[in-house]
């Protein structure tokens, strides 16, 4: 893929202008943290959906990205990354459910390096190829099944998971640093999901409870 400045810049819908009105809103919802604005406001969603939806990339919505799957709402990857770098700077990110790859490369201007692991083919080489193109090069991804992390480039100071499971994968819990947090969407479909922060300790695991939410499934295997 290769894109041209106006392509990247945007126009009509996707002008500045309208990047300047999601910002407003994600202030008005109570995001604070200036920094994670400010990427929001930089990054071009509307390159990481398909060309038929970059006229709603920056209204407060998850889009459909094809197999069955959304691109997180701005409002979520705001609030998921704003939690994980409320205990200060981090450096090492794994996210399990790439999708568009929107929000590893809000993270990858926030953070050092951003890992990513994908379970469906077409839409990890879609993301990998968007990093190409935009050049976040910080940016690994890999096609598996995250059930089971990255544990060669572990351990994290922080993991987000943007897919639901109904239990958090043991390999995902020891593959957290001690002092890191994992921010994990918990429950089944078609019910409220539990929005859970999860600090390793010296000990063991404290979780806090955030907020109802609904996204995707975290599901088994590779496609
Ligand atoms: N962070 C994404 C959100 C995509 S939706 C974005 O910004 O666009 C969640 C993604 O998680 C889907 O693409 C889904 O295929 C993926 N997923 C679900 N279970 C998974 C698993 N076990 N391992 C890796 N990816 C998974």
């Amino acid at each position: 893929m290769i894109l041209s400045p106006v392509e990247i810049a945007g126009i009509g819908m996707t002008s500045q202008r309208t990047r300047d009105r999601m910002m407003d809103r994600l202030r008005a919802r109570g995001i604070e943290n200036e920094a994670v604005v400010s990427t929001m406001g930089r990054v071009p969603r509307h390159l990481f959906v398909d060309e038929a939806m970059a006229t709603r990339a920056y209204e407060d919505d998850a889009l459909p990205i094809g197999e069955g799957q959304t691109i997180s709402q701005p409002y979520a990857v705001a609030r998921m990354t704003e939690v994980l770098l409320e205990n200060g700077p981090v450096e090492r990110v794994l996210e399990v459910g790439t999708g568009s790859g929107y929000q590893a490369a809000i993270l990858s201007q926030l953070v050092d390096v951003v890992f990513t692991v994908e379970r469906i083919r077409s839409l990890y080489e879609k993301a990998r190829n968007r990093f190409r193109a935009l050049q976040y090069r910080n940016v690994h991804t890999r096609h598996t099944d995250g059930s089971w992390g990255w544990v060669s480039n572990g351990p994290y100071d922080a993991i987000i998971v943007t897919a639901a499971p109904i239990t958090v994968p043991e390999p995902l819990l020891e593959q957290l640093a001690v002092g890191g947090r994992m921010i994990v969407p918990v429950g089944k479909q078609k019910t409220v999901q539990t929005l859970k922060v999860i600090t390793r300790t010296a000990t063991g695991y404290s979780t806090v409870d955030l907020s109802d939410v609904n996204f995707v499934p975290f599901l088994s295997g590779k496609s």
